[in-house]
């Protein structure tokens, strides 16, 4: 009998269809990078499969103490953002090429994606503790928007930032790249049939038993339905961002987590983006990109050789011709 097992609670973002596989199957789900993340291992060695998850899930928290910008716990990401300007600050290498795939990104997605926003995003407060209520004032976005662009160099293996505001967030590309730490970690321990998945951000390698690992989309608008489904096997990075993972409504309207960086604003041209990269670094990256890109946003990841789906502030269904999905409703 297959079941839907529902692996995140209220950010819910996507859903493993499973068949049960109870005897092979090591579930274990942990609270970490602000959202629940999931660890199934297919196995027969139950206690290997647990080390192995265990340490998966260690590397995953020591990749999150790197990059994030919140908590108290002082990191190299925070004293870059709170550096004097134009003053040289060395990364070290792991921190330097996920800096740099950020930029990348920044650049491939024509300012879509942007990784300076830090102050812009606690502005707005959505990875705060305290629940936001209302949208912060025009006049103090643009204020820290103001040398969010262009304000970011590296020479002589240093990097400066020539603004305050200036300011590092990792949160739109983190969490995918842990998920491919975590994944290579289970692999140290000669796991070959996996899945890690951090609030609808996930890696799949091998099979679900004898079978794909079956996904199923959310309805961004009813969230506990799905409108799409994708049987998926080998090495697949899927990622969804979501207006309704961390928002509040005010006067009707929805503000979310996902940010328009040439306005400050919300990102209004979707409802959620799903993106298949060849690791979940890149297709957390893009799928928050693709977000604020719109439908636009087909014609990047076509070129950018991403498979996605995007769902527009209007609820229609856009996807790559290769994107190994089957729609529930018609698009
Ligand atoms: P995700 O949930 O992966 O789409 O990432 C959203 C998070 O990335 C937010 O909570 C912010 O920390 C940050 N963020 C918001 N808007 C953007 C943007 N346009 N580009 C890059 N990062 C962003
Ligand atoms: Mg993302």
């Amino acid at each position: 009998m297959c079941q839907i097992r529902s692996i995140i609670l209220i950010a819910m973002t996507v859903f493993l269809l499973s068949c049960q596989q109870a005897d092979v199957d090591t579930h274990e789900t942990r609270f970490m990078m602000g959202t629940l993340v999931s660890f199934t291992v297919t196995h027969a060695d139950k206690t290997l499969a647990k080390k192995a998850i265990r340490k998966a899930a260690e590397e995953m928290q020591r990749v999150e103490s790197i990059f994030t910008i919140y908590g108290d716990q002082p990191n190299d990401i925070k004293a870059f953002n709170q550096s004097p300007i134009n003053t040289g600050i060395h990364f070290t290498p792991e921190i330097s090429k996920l800096l740099k795939t950020a930029l990348m990104i920044e650049r491939q997605s024509l300012g879509s994606f942007n990784p300076k926003l830090a102050l812009l995003n606690k502005l707005w407060g959505f990875s705060q503790t305290i629940a936001v209520e209302h949208p912060p004032s025009q006049q103090a976005i643009e204020k820290y928007l103001h040398g969010t662009q262009r304000c970011l160099q590296q020479q002589a293996k240093q990097w400066f930032r020539s603004t305050s505001n200036c300011q590092l967030d990792f949160g739109a590309i983190a969490k995918g790249y842990a998920i491919d730490r975590g994944i290579a970690v289970l692999r140290q321990y000669d796991i070959q049939n996996a899945m890690i998945n951090a609030g609808g951000d996930m890696r799949l390698i091998g099979k679900h038993g004898s079978k794909d690992w079956r996904i199923g989309i959310r309805d961004p608008r009813h969230k506990d339905e799905i409108i799409a489904t994708l049987s998926l096997h080998g090495d697949v990075s899927i990622v969804t961002s979501g207006d309704y993972e961390r928002y509040f409504m005010y006067q009707g309207q929805r503000y979310h987590h996902i940010l328009e960086p040439k306005t400050g604003w919300v990102s209004r041209h979707s409802q959620s983006t799903t993106v298949i990269a060849a690791n979940a670094m890149l297709a957390d990256a893009w799928s928050t990109a693709l977000f604020v890109a719109g439908k636009k946003g087909i014609k990047l990841a076509e070129k950018y050789g991403l498979q996605a789906l995007i769902i527009d502030s209007e609820g229609h269904q856009y996807t790559t011709k290769d994107m190994p999905i089957n729609l529930l409703s018609k698009p």
